[in-house]
């Protein structure tokens, strides 16, 4: 199937990374291109050679498209588009446009935590198992933007949101995985069924002879399994998946063959023990040797703000996971060290609840720093956090990351951890979690 694009008009809203990159990929084909924007910078107007108007029905309207094309931060359910889905015009993602231009073969990973370091591990497998793969998605490159350097004997290895995949239907993986589904994004999805369904669409658009890796202690994950046409390979970290990637004890095996142990990992957590099995079940689908896939495993350095590790400064060793903007992802965190904890915590509150902190960091911590814009800010998460876990662990109000940290310089003794997994937003204090995460690295190497 291809899609005629010369001398079509075509709308793309959004015009950050996956917006222009849809736009070059349009231009290139000779579309007629306008950009809709929530908030339109009329700068970037010379550099994407395409003008660039406010996102309204009328502006929509007056384009009059052939085709709509939207950005991952769209939602595909606005009246708007609605409304032109009505008058017959087809309205697709990003992910989809690409779909018809890319080269070779496609692994599909989604999953609502884990994807990343799934990816970033399986882009790292193929390549240290001598097979030609290419990294994007979610995670980075705008899948338009891998077209040009694709080839049909290159893996394209793509991180995948809901939002990506909602819109699919000519994009098919040759491996799709799925790590998870927990509620996630129900802003854009309103329920946990529409959430799943559109991760859903990554199985459901598969073809006999594609494969699907599984996550068989997810309930969602067992149902995509009933909707997919490719051949399911199931992972467990429970030891009880029927073939496929499993645990026990120390040791992981694919399909009974004994292969890795897990004491031997970079990546601490029972949860990195099921990205590497995803990761390592793709790699082998994809033709690599398992010796191989066990190598490098090892190498894989891990991803920035995932737990990293900073560095050991008077046998106190320093990890970052400033990617832990959530309660969930802090309670991974902490599962994954034995004790001796000096956490630090607080941003900006999203709503959650911090009582399930309680027990695990009452086993495993001996303090915890809060940090965080005070109030009068009103979605100041310290005052809250305090109020969760009042009479569990020693608290220490710092109000700044630099004051925690010299804090926790100043009181953590040898074979102790100071962990940076906030489960909290970063936006009070910081423009993201990876300025964040940059912050307290920087703010650990200082120290002396
Ligand atoms: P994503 O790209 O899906 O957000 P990441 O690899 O960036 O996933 O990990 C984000 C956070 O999610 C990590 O800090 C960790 O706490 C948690 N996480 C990672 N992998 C898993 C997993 N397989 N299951 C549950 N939680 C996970």
């Amino acid at each position: 199937m291809s899609i005629e694009l010369a001398g079509k008009s075509v709308v793309v809203v959004g015009t950050k990374r996956s917006g222009k990159a849809a736009i070059d990929l349009l231009l290139k084909h000779g579309a007629r291109v306008c950009a809709l924007d929530a908030q339109p910078a009329k700068d970037d107007e010379g550099a994407l050679g395409v003008p660039i108007l406010l996102q309204t029905p009328e502006n929509l309207e007056t384009a009059a498209p052939d085709l709509i094309v939207l950005s991952p931060a769209v939602p595909y359910d606005l009246p708007m588009f609605v409304a032109a889905r009505t008058r017959g015009t087809p309205v697709i993602g990003e992910v989809e446009l690409a779909s018809f231009f890319l080269k070779g073969p496609v692994i599909g990973i989604t999953g609502s935590n884990g994807k990343t370091t799934t990816t970033a591990l399986t882009g790292h497998l193929l390549k240290a198992c001598g097979i030609e793969a290419q990294v994007g998605g979610n995670i980075g490159t705008a899948v338009t933007a891998m077209v040009e350097s694709s080839s049909e004997t290159q893996w394209n290895v793509l991180e995948l949101s809901s939002f990506q995949l909602e819109t699919i239907h000519h994009f098919r993986a040759r491996i799709s995985a799925c790590l998870n589904v927990t509620p996630d994004h129900l802003d854009r999805h309103h329920t946990f069924e529409q959430y799943a369904a559109a991760k859903a669409r990554l199985f459901e658009t598969q073809q006999p002879g594609d494969f699907a890796v599984l996550n068989w202690n997810d309930a969602t994950c067992r149902d995509f399994a009933k909707r997919t046409a490719a051949a399911v390979h199931w992972f467990s970290s429970a030891g009880d998946a029927p073939g496929g990637m499993r645990l026990h004890g120390d040791e992981l095996f694919w399909d009974g063959r004994p292969f890795l142990r897990r004491s031997q990992l970079p990546l601490r957590g029972l949860h990195n023990v099921e990205n590497v099995m995803a990761a390592a079940a793709i790699a082998r689908l994809a033709g690599a040797a398992l010796e191989s896939i066990a190598e490098g495993v090892l190498t894989f350095p891990g991803v920035e703000h995932r737990i990293e590790f900073v560095r050991s400064l008077h046998g106190v060793s320093y990890f970052n996971d400033s990617k832990a903007t959530n309660v969930d992802a802090t309670l991974k965190a902490i599962e994954a060290f034995d004790g001796g904890l000096w956490l630090i915590l607080g941003g900006k509150d999203k709503g959650s609840d911090y009582g399930p902190l309680r027990q695990p960091l009452a086993k495993r911590a001996k303090g915890a720093l809060l940090i965080g814009a005070p109030p009068p800010y009103a979605y100041a998460a310290a005052p809250l956090i305090r109020e969760a876990l009042d009479g569990v662990l020693p608290l220490f109000d710092c109000g700044t990351l630099a004051r925690a940290v010299c804090y926790a310089r100043e009181h953590a003794s040898a074979g102790d951890t100071v962990l940076f997994a906030p489960a909290c937003a970063s936006f009070d204090q910081f423009e993201n979690f990876e300025e964040r995460g940059r912050a307290f690295k920087q703010l650990v190497a200082e120290l002396f």
